[in-house]
């Protein structure tokens, strides 16, 4: 007998091919191997690498083969096939089982398959993690059992085939899970916004945005779709979609009788399935700031909303979260002084972000890495009225002074240390020192975590030095 792949969970396939031995690709290996699939591992990296993951990962060896080094045609061997989250969908040994019938799933969509519990899914081109991270806040907040996984750091399947009925899944979803999702359909759906982003991966923008667009693919009246009203592209993509699935649109514009959650001054308000009302009253009581994240919070509230929360305990699970590490997060106060460490923040847009959450002409801005291309000019507005001095590092110094001339004094420097006492010493009681550097890390550290936690210790060395 055939597998049925609408009962995945009830009868696994005898042979299951796993591409990429990532978290989520060893999590649905050791899924498969639990109910005696045989398991064949694919991965590009080295032996040695590949040996050493599998090694820690406490799979049953027995039952998993393995290539190193590249995808051989025994992917086409197997009856399934899973792809990690950043294995690209479009690979040869990919295009070659499609045309054999061989079914390639994202991880994502292996998750979903077996799990009992609704998905709330959260797609975009920034503020991802925040907002998840927000709504599973707000639907825990609102009395529901909830699971955070996805791209925010937990695989799907490790934890969707233990949860219940009654729980909900929260996942952040990226575009490249989304290229190989077949009956994916969230409860609810979001997609947050859409910048310009991997055009090293897509041929062109519109390619990009249509991958998010596949979050959509199955929805139906019985579902939600939650999009941003103040993007273009996504207000036109809900008029067309509203012919198919429900639509909630979250931002500043909300349009009378349309489902919508929106900021207003200070306030969040809501109207939904006939009735309006607040969520918040005051952004400022949310630990994080910025007009980005009080934005994301309206797109976690009005997914939480279509998701089932009460709209009257939405507001406790907002406020108390407390932000994610290295983006905005506050670091220490010295002399009055307040640093934060936007380690994350690899874009212009991301600075602009960054700068705007602090209003007034306080920061000195400490930015700078590796140079991705980006136009930094465009932020210029935002600097001149926010910045008193920019400090800047890395290998896009050069460029980025250039870009920034007349807007505020800009000084050069080498090392991180160096970037943070110039931004002290410039300092003066009430201002903030603002480590965002709107570029990639990997000219002068591992990633963007090794960025933020450099900045971390430098701050806090200083700190003790000053406190001596
Ligand atoms: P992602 O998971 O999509 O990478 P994060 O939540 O990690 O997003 O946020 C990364 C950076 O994106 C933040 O530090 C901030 O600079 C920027 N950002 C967050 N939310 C938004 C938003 N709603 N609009 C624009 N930029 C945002």
């Amino acid at each position: 007998m055939g597998i049925d792949f609408d009962n995945i969970a009830g009868k696994a396939p005898g042979r299951v091919a796993v591409i990429g031995a990532a978290k989520s690709g060893v999590a649905a290996a050791q899924y498969f191997r639990a109910r005696g699939s045989a398991v064949f591992i694919s991965d590009t990296c080295s032996r040695e690498r590949l040996d050493g993951i599998l090694r820690g990962s406490g799979l049953d060896v027995d039952g998993v083969e393995s290539e190193s080094d590249r995808h051989s045609d025994k992917v086409l061997s197997c009856e399934l096939i899973i792809l990690s989250p950043g294995v690209r969908s479009d690979l040869d040994v990919l295009v070659r089982a499609s045309a054999k019938g061989i079914p390639v799933w994202s991880e994502m969509e292996l998750g979903f398959r077996v799990s009992k519990a609704p998905f709330l899914a959260v797609t975009g081109s920034s503020g991802k993690s925040t907002t998840v991270s927000l709504l599973a806040s707000a639907m825990t907040g609102a009395g529901f059992e909830t699971a955070l996984v996805g791209n925010i750091g937990t695989p799907v399947i490790g934890v969707t085939p233990n949860l219940s009925g009654n729980a909900v899944v929260v996942a952040e979803v990226s575009s490249f899970q989304l290229e190989t999702i077949d009956r994916f359909k969230p409860k609810v759906a979001s997609v947050i916004n859409l910048m310009k982003n991997h055009l090293d991966r897509y041929s062109c923008e519109e390619e990009y945005y249509n991958a998010k667009l596949r979050i959509a693919d199955n929805l139906t009246r019985s579902e939600y779709l939650v999009l941003n009203s103040d993007d273009v592209r996504l207000s036109s993509w809900a008029k067309e979609l509203s012919k198919r699935t429900n639509i909630i649109m979250f931002g500043t514009q909300c349009s009378n009788n349309k489902d919508c959650v929106f900021l207003s001054g200070n306030s969040i308000h809501y109207q939904f399935n006939g009735s309006c009302g607040e969520i918040l009253d005051d952004v400022m009581r949310m630990k994080i700031s910025g007009r980005h994240n009080h934005i994301n919070a309206c797109a976690a509230a009005a997914i939480a909303l279509a998701g089932g929360a009460m709209s009257e305990r939405i507001a406790r699970g907002l406020c108390n979260f407390a932000g994610l590490p290295h983006r905005l997060e506050y670091v220490t106060e010295i002399n009055g002084i307040k640093f934060y460490n936007d380690s994350k923040s690899t874009t212009a847009e991301s600075i602009e972000c960054a700068v705007n959450a602090f209003g007034s002409k306080s920061v000195q801005l400490i930015a700078g890495g590796k140079d991705k291309g980006c136009d930094f000019s465009v932020i210029g507005n935002s600097l001149r009225s926010t910045v008193k001095n920019i400090v800047l590092l890395g290998e896009a110094k050069d460029r980025m002074s250039s870009q920034w001339e007349g807007i505020a004094p800009i000084h050069k420097t080498v090392t991180l240390e160096d970037a943070v006492s110039t931004a002290f010493n410039l300092a003066a009681a009430g201002d903030r020192v603002v480590f965002s550097p709107g570029c990639s890390s990997f000219d002068m550290f591992k990633n963007f975590e090794h960025r933020g936690e450099m900045f971390r210790e430098t701050v806090n060395e200083l700190a003790s030095r000053k406190a001596c």
